[in-house]
C-alpha cells in the first residue's frame, strides 16, 4: 500500500490501546430518565451529568418545540451578524437577575465559553493562576490567551499565595477555578480565593459547570450558597449538566458583558445556538428556580451513596456533590471495573489520563435526581460486590 502522510496515526493508536488509553465512543439508546440502553439492555445511568433529571422534561421539550416552530431551526450566523432573537434576550435578562449581576452572555458551550472569556481578559503581559485540577477547557483557554500559566496545587491556598507574590509585577492577574471539580467532585475554597483576589488586586473567575442548579437558595450555584456572588467577577455556568440541555453563559458586570461582546472570539466568529436552545434553557431555569426539591433530594441521595461506598472500604474522597469518584489507580483496572459494572446493569465511566493525573484512574459516578433512593442503594451494593470480586476495598 502507498504510504501516506497520516501513517503516523496507526502506531499512535496502537500505543494508546496498549496503555488502555484509547477512547471509543459507544452507542446508547435513550431509556427512562436516569437510565440508558446499551446493547439491548437497560442500565442505570451513572455516567451522565443530567444531575436534576431534566433532559427529558416535558416542559423543556415543549418550550423548544414552540420556539422551533416560531423561530426556525438555525440561527443563521453569529448574533453579532443577525442580532439576538427574543429567546436569547429573555434568557440573558433572567440569568443576570438570578445572579444579581449587570449582564449575562449566552455562548454555545462551556468549552467555548472558557476558550473565549480567558483570552478576552488576559494576554501576553498577564498571568492566570489556575488550580491544577481545573477543567481542560480552562487550560485550553489559558493557552489561547498566551498569558503565563501559573498552576497552583489543588486547593492549596499557600501555594497560590506564593505564586501571587512571585507574579506581583504582572499587568493583569486572573484567578480561575472550577467551583466543583469535575472529576473529583470536591469544592473550591471560594472564600479564601476571594480574600486572596482582594489582597492582590486579581480578577476572580468561577466555573460553576457542576454546581449551577445544585447549590444556592434558588440554585444559582456554590458562590451564592456561600454568600459570595458579588465577589465573583466572572461567573461561568453551563446548560449541558443540571439544566439538561446544551450551551453556556458568562455573567458579570454590564461592562464585562459589553467587553465580551466585542472580545470573546467564540461569540464573534461562531454561529449562535439555534434559538430553540435558549428557549428550552429558559424553561429549565424556571424549573430550577421553582423549588429546591430536586437539588435537595439529589444531594441527600449523593451523601447516602458516597457513605455506602466509603463504609465498604472503597477509596472514595470526601465531598458533597453528585460526583462520586471511586479511585482505582491504573487505567486497565479502571476499564475492568467499568466492564464488570456494565455486566451488573450500571453504566459508569472509567476516567483515565490525561483527563486525570497519571496513576489516578477512577470510576466517576455521577448521580441524578431521576434516580430513586432504592435504585441508588441497590447500585451501591452491586458496586461493592463488583469491587470485592476484583480485589478492591476491604475484604
Ligand atoms: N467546565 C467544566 C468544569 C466542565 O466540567 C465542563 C464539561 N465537562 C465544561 C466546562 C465544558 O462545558 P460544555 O460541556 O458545555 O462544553
Amino acid at each position: 500500500m502507498a504510504s501516506s502522510s497520516l501513517d503516523w496515526i496507526g502506531p499512535e493508536l496502537e500505543r494508546l490501546a496498549a496503555a488502555s488509553l484509547e477512547r471509543v465512543i459507544g452507542t446508547t439508546a435513550p431509556a427512562s430518565p436516569g437510565h440508558v440502553e446499551r446493547r439491548g439492555r437497560t442500565l442505570l445511568d451513572l455516567s451522565s451529568n443530567d444531575y436534576l433529571g431534566l433532559a427529558r422534561h416535558p416542559a423543556i421539550i415543549e418550550a423548544m418545540r414552540e420556539a422551533l416552530l416560531a423561530e426556525g431551526a438555525g440561527s443563521g450566523a453569529s448574533r453579532l451578524a443577525t442580532g439576538s432573537r427574543p429567546p436569547y434576550e429573555r434568557l440573558e435578562q433572567a440569568l443576570a437577575q438570578w445572579h444579581g449581576k449587570g449582564g449575562a452572555l449566552v455562548l454555545a458551550s462551556g468549552y467555548m465559553a472558557n476558550a473565549g472569556v480567558i483570552p478576552a481578559l488576559v494576554g501576553r503581559q498577564d498571568v492566570v493562576f489556575s488550580d491544577r485540577l481545573n477543567h481542560a477547557s480552562i487550560v485550553d483557554g489559558i493557552a489561547l490567551s498566551r498569558a503565563e500559566h501559573a498552576r497552583y496545587r489543588h486547593g492549596d491556598m499557600d501555594h497560590l499565595r506564593v505564586l501571587l507574590q512571585k507574579h506581583r509585577g504582572k499587568r493583569r492577574k486572573l484567578i480561575v477555578t472550577d467551583a466543583v471539580f469535575s472529576m473529583d467532585g470536591d469544592q473550591a475554597p471560594l472564600a479564601e480565593l476571594v480574600e486572596l483576589k482582594r489582597e492582590h488586586g486579581a480578577m476572580l473567575m468561577a466555573d460553576e459547570a457542576h454546581s449551577g442548579g445544585i447549590y444556592g437558595r434558588r440554585g444559582e450555584g456554590l458562590a451564592a450558597q456561600l454568600g459570595l456572588q458579588d465577589e465573583i467577577d466572572v461567573h461561568l455556568g453551563t446548560f449541558g449538566k443540571a439544566f439538561g440541555l446544551y450551551g453556556a453563559y458568562l455573567c458579570g458586570s454590564r461592562e464585562l458583558i459589553r467587553w465580551l461582546s466585542s472580545a470573546a472570539r467564540p461569540l464573534v466568529y461562531s454561529t449562535a445556538l439555534p434559538p430553540s436552545v435558549p428557549a428550552g434553557v429558559m424553561a429549565a431555569l424556571e424549573l430550577i428556580q421553582a423549588g429546591p426539591e430536586r437539588r435537595m433530594r439529589l444531594l441527600a441521595a449523593s451523601r447516602m451513596f458516597r457513605a455506602s461506598l466509603t463504609a465498604a472500604g472503597l477509596d472514595v474522597p470526601d465531598g458533597d456533590s453528585p460526583i462520586v469518584p471511586l479511585r482505582i489507580g491504573e487505567s486497565d483496572q479502571a476499564l475492568r471495573v467499568q466492564a464488570a459494572l456494565e455486566e451488573e446493569g450500571i453504566a459508569a465511566l472509567a476516567v483515565r489520563p490525561p483527563t486525570v493525573p497519571a496513576g489516578t484512574a477512577r470510576i466517576r459516578f455521577s448521580l441524578s435526581a431521576a434516580h430513586s433512593d432504592a435504585e441508588l442503594a441497590a447500585a451501591a451494593s452491586r458496586i461493592v460486590s463488583v469491587c470485592r470480586r476484583l480485589g478492591l476495598g476491604a475484604p
